[in-house]
This record gives structure tokens, C-alpha cells and sequence, in this order.
């Protein structure tokens, strides 16, 4: 997207479709501007479920950036800060999914003094709560070391719930999870809002639903169809054209008499495949060449293949140069580009080109740019291009969900 656009977007005017009015979806839902929070305890469900390495450090901490917006206008509005996270999928305590070397991780990125408290319940969280001052954040231990959190306990969300004068909700990633922290403690606050970013989401992630700058492209890979139907069916409504790539490509191309050779297939895949195909209209295009290769491996034997069947005793690993030209010249007249899933298995350096053109091709578009998926998101950091689209999606399986048009739990909890 271009550089006075991106301000657009940045102060809110994107938000504000081209008839003039706001959606309705997204105005019902409160945000931090409906709340007085100078003096409040207000408490932050925020997603600091960041990926580690071996030896216990943050390899990536794009989720805990991600927080700052709200934390700081909160800081700044005088907010007791409360946040809090789960990491990982521990059973019961397990100090190896500690919360704390994120609190140390926040602590400098904010430049202030963050507070780790070792609980999520208890005398201790109730202490530092009372004796904390406007300003102050205080982090929470790993709310999945509580049994109630995925169960939506009503007791862990009221003992969450009484911690606050303000609920906020900045976690999208989650807001697909009826949980204690998500959705049972908005029964015990006075007022639950939307964070800056759990708002920003769901705001982009509907005006793409609702009223895209035309035309609406949308590039789908990754390794299954069954996990992606919903949004391909979503889309198959509302975009102009789908650009399919990746293993997701196979039961398409099956479905349509190809031969796939030993390309990843699910078998699940080619009835739904069949079944989008009939609805597209035209609108859905397929690999018409492959990358292909006798393994799945980096010192495999690759071999390019000039046309849309793959062999016996080959894999399809990357969508071969034709294709990705013709999907670039899609991608350079599109208003509005959604792109979720690679276009092959980039992570072996031989099967990366065709990810690499497309993920080139979306950061050098006119357009505007909408990137979700956690394969896709880690393409564009491997090419250096994260800088270069408008909107990174932290959503995940929600961000699928919402496209899909399901009701996200945590979200509604903010109606
Ligand atoms: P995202 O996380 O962006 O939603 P997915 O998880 O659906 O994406 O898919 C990413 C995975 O798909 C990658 O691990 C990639 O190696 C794999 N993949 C893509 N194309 C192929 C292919 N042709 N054959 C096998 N695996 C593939
Ligand atoms: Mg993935």
C-alpha cells in the first residue's frame, strides 16, 4: 500500500468504508475509546505466547511488540495495568512455561519497571494489585497453569474478574476460545472493551469481507484444503479472483483429472475441491506448472514440470516460474490482496522461488495487503519483506474463523 495510505489506515480512515459509513460489526464492539480508565484496575488478556528457543530464550517477540499500543496508552491514561497470558499448553504448574521472561522481555521493551507476580489467584495477585499505582504493570503467571482457563471455569473468572474496574481484551490470537480469561470473566467486570490491536484485527479483517478496494485478490496455499474450505468458500463469494498454490493445490488438480503423482494429497481434499471448483465460476486458478522432486528433502532430485500433471515417483513442491509470473501479474492489478498459506514447502531453500515471487509480488502491489497464517507470516520474515505489507495477522486460527464468518467468542464478549 502506498505511504499516505498506510497514515489512512494508521489513524483510522481506512476503517471508514467508501459509502461513508463505519460497519456495524465493528462499531458494536467497545473499544478503549468508550472507558475511563485514569485511577481504574484495568485488566489486559493480552497474547504473549511467544515461541522459545532450547535454552529458554524469546526467538521471536513480535506478539509482546504487538501489546505495546494498548500498555502504553493505558500507562499513559494513568491505568493500573494488569495482563494477562497463557504459553504453551502446560498441564497443571510448570516452570518451564513460566510467564516471567516475558514480563523481563515487556519490561524493556517499555523502558519501565514491569512487576512479574508468581500466581494467577490468590493472596499474593490481590496484594500487588491493592498496592499497585497509576502507571504500573503488573504481569500474571500462565493462566493455563489453572485447570479453569480452557474449561471456562465460572470460579477462575470471577476471581480474574474481581481483580478489575475495566476488562481488555488485546488477544486476538485467542478470541476464537470460549476461555475463563476470554470470555467468562467479561461476566465479572463492569466494562470489557477491545484492545488497540484485537481491534485493528477485526476491523481490517471485516472491511476485507465487506467492502474491499476492487479487485479483492486472494492467494491461498499451505498443505490442506480441509483446513482451509471454510475460507476458501468464504472467499469464493466476495473475491474476484482466488490464486491457489502450495500442497492445497493437489486435490484441486485432481479433481479436475490431473495426475499428482506423490504431491501431498488428502483424499478428504478432492470432494470439497470438487465442490469449489463448481461453485468458482472461473474464479479460482490452479498451478499449470511444479518444482517437483523424488523426496521431500533439500538435497532431493528436483525437476522442473512444464505442465499441470505430476509423475509417479515425484512431488509437487513449489509452484513452478509460469504459474508464479501469472500469479504476480494478478497480484499487480489487485486493489486488495489476502494472502494465507505458502506456495510451497519454502522452507527447503530449492522449493522457496515460488513463495519467494508471490510474497515479492504482495509487497510491491499498489494494493492494499492483508497477510495471516503463521507459515506465511515466517516466509515473509525469511525474505525480509515484513516491513513491506500493511497488516501482519497475529490471528491465526481466529483470523480463519472470522473470515469464515463464525462468531468469535471473545469478540462477541465485547458487544
Ligand atoms: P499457514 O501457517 O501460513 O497457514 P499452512 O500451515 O497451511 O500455512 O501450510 C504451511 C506448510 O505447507 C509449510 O510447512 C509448507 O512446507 C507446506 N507446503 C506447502 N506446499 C507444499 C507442497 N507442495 N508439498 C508439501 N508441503 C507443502
Ligand atoms: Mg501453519
Amino acid at each position: 500500500m502506498r505511504k499516505e495510505d498506510t497514515q489512512k489506515a494508521e489513524s483510522g480512515e481506512w476503517m471508514t468504508t467508501s459509502t461513508g459509513t463505519t460497519n456495524k460489526r465493528h462499531t458494536a464492539m467497545r473499544t478503549l475509546d468508550d472507558v475511563d480508565v485514569a485511577g481504574k484496575r484495568v485488566l489486559v488478556r493480552v497474547d504473549f505466547n511467544v515461541p522459545f528457543d532450547e535454552q529458554g530464550h524469546i526467538t521471536d517477540d513480535s506478539r509482546i511488540v504487538g501489546s505495546l499500543p494498548t500498555i502504553q496508552e493505558l500507562q499513559r491514561k494513568g491505568a493500573k495495568i494488569i495482563l494477562i497470558s497463557h504459553r504453551g499448553r502446560p498441564k497443571g504448574s510448570d516452570p518451564e512455561l513460566s510467564m516471567r521472561p516475558a514480563a523481563q522481555r515487556l519490561g524493556e521493551l517499555l523502558k519501565t519497571e514491569v512487576q512479574f507476580v508468581p500466581a494467577v489467584t490468590g493472596d499474593q495477585v490481590a496484594a500487588s494489585v491493592a498496592s499497585s499505582n497509576p502507571g504500573d504493570v503488573l504481569v500474571l503467571e500462565n493462566l493455563r497453569f489453572e485447570a479453569g482457563e480452557t474449561k471456562n471455569d465460572p470460579e477462575l473468572a470471577r476471581s480474574l474478574g474481581q481483580l478489575a474496574d475495566v476488562y481488555v481484551n488485546d488477544a486476538f490470537g485467542a478470541a476464537h476460545r470460549a476461555h475463563a480469561s476470554t470470555e467468562g470473566v467479561v461476566r465479572h467486570v463492569p466494562v470489557a472493551v477491545a484492545g488497540r490491536l484485537l481491534q485493528r484485527e477485526v476491523t481490517i479483517l471485516h472491511s476485507l469481507l465487506e467492502d474491499p478496494a476492487r479487485p479483492l485478490v486472494v492467494i491461498l496455499g499451505g498443505a490442506k484444503v480441509t483446513d482451509k474450505i471454510g475460507v476458501i468458500e468464504a472467499f469464493l463469494n466476495q473475491a474476484d479472483t482466488l490464486l491457489i498454490g502450495g500442497a492445497m493445490s493437489f486435490p484441486f488438480l485432481k479433481a479436475q483429472g490431473f495426475e499428482v503423482g506423490d504431491s501431498l494429497c488428502e483424499a478428504a481434499g478432492v470432494t470439497l475441491a470438487q465442490q469449489a471448483l463448481a461453485a468458482a465460476g472461473g474464479k479460482l486458478e490452479l498451478p499449470g506448472d511444479h518444482i517437483a522432486a523424488d523426496r521431500f528433502a533439500a538435497d532431493a532430485r528436483v525437476k522442473e514440470l512444464n505442465d499441470a500433471n505430476v509423475p509417479g515417483g515425484w512431488m509437487g513442491l513449489d509452484i513452478g516460474p509460469a504459474t508464479a509470473a501469472r500469479y504476480v501479474s494478478v497480484i499487480e492489478q489487485a486493489g486488495t490482496i489476502f494472502w494465507n498459506g505458502p506456495m510451497g514447502a519454502f522452507e527447503l531453500q530449492p522449493f522457496a522461488a515460488g513463495t519467494r515471487t508471490v510474497a515479492e509480488a504482495i509487497a510491491n502491489a499498489e494494493a492494499t495487503t492483508v497477510v495471516g497464517g503463521g507459515d506465511s507470516v515466517a516466509a515473509l520474515k525469511l525474505f525480509g519483506l515484513v516491513d513491506q505489507v500493511d497488516h501482519l495477522s497475529t490471528g491465526g486460527g481466529a483470523a480463519l474463523e472470522l473470515i469464515e464468518g463464525k462468531a468469535l467468542p471473545g469478540v462477541e464478549a465485547l458487544r
